[in-house]
Order: structure tokens, then sequence, then C-alpha cells
């Protein structure tokens, strides 16, 4: 069954797509293409900078991602490692090919999760291979809030959420949250 693009929308937890591994995607088809685009309309529509395909329903290995230059925020073009976008990317069947420098504690939110955020601690360098929308492989060092955005992606690939991830001090603090949510699912 092709997935027709306008039928997707954000997955909120506890929906069971966030718990489950997506798999490779493979060939990069118009189908592909037309889910990435629908991808990057949810991502603008809820402000987000990054969002998964499992995350617009769609059990795939694909996440997009934006993080533009905030020269306040240490985020410029140009900078190496890189620290910001010019455009939003694609990554299909992406491939953590390094992680380095010591775990760092930061606050992240994730568009699934409304109103929780929470300090999660991941090294401040990564290095990832992926396939662009022309089906060409690529490869970025990225450093900073785009290294986080891209690590917080990819574990959604693997059913991986920030609620498993915080601090134990944050996980308490967003535990009455996290009940809410699951509260709210199981009403409808
Ligand atoms: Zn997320």
């Amino acid at each position: 069954m092709p997935v027709d693009p306008a039928t997707l929308y954000l997955r909120l937890y506890p929906d069971p797509i966030l718990r489950q591994k997506a798999g490779d995607v493979g060939d990069v088809t118009d189908e592909v293409r037309a889910v990435a685009a629908r991808m990057l309309e949810l991502m603008h529509e809820a402000e987000g900078i990054g969002l998964a395909a499992p995350q617009a329903g769609v059990p795939w290995r694909m996440f997009v991602a934006y993080v533009p230059p905030i020269p306040e925020d240490d985020r410029h073009l140009g900078d190496d490692p890189m620290t910001a976008h010019d455009e939003p990317r694609v990554y299909i069947d992406p491939v953590i090919v390094e992680m380095s420098g010591d775990l760092e504690p930061y606050e992240e939110g994730c568009l699934s999760l409304p109103e929780i955020r929470g300090e999660v601690r991941r090294t401040p360098i990564v290095t990832i291979e992926a396939t662009d929308l022309e089906g060409n492989r690529f490869r970025e060092t990225c450093e900073g809030l785009m290294a986080r955005c891209l690590m917080h992606e990819f574990d959604h690939l693997e059913g991986v959420l920030i609620i498993d991830r915080m601090t134990p001090m944050s996980r308490l603090k967003n535990r009455s949250r996290v009940k809410d949510l699951e509260k709210q699912a199981a009403m409808l």
C-alpha cells in the first residue's frame, strides 16, 4: 500500500508507532520524495527543527531537519563542524558513523511530547551518513544544536524518545505530564 502523504499527521505519545523500530527506505522513489515533502510541512507547521518519519506515522528510516543559523546562539553557516543549515535537509537510511566528546546535558523537547522538556546527555559532535533526495549518500559532521537534533531524530528511528534518555531529575519533573498524555490517549 503506497503512503498517501495527504493523510499524514503529527503523532503524539503514546502512539505505538513512536515505539517501533523503523525499516530501511532503500530506493528514493517519488513516494519517498512526497512523504519527505509532507514531513517538512508538518515540521514547519509545528515550528520544530526536526521530524522523523515515525512521528508522521510512517515506519521508515528517514528524518528531516532544519537548524537555521542564529549567530547569538552560536549557530553560524560555514562552521566546521557544521552548526547550522542553509536550508532544510532530508536524511534517508541514516547511519551514525561516530559520536565524539564527553556527554553534555542540554534541555530538549519533542514535537510528539507536547509541553515536555528535560535534560538529555549526548555527545557534542556527531558524524552521520545518509541518502539525500537524489539518492546519493552524503556524510556530515555536526556540532552544537544541530548534532543534538540529528541524534534526537535518529533515536526516533529506533523507537527511543527523550523520556527514555532524560536525567532522573528531569524524568521526575515530567512524570505527571507524561501520565496526562497517556490518559488523554486512553480516552480517545
Ligand atoms: Zn522528537
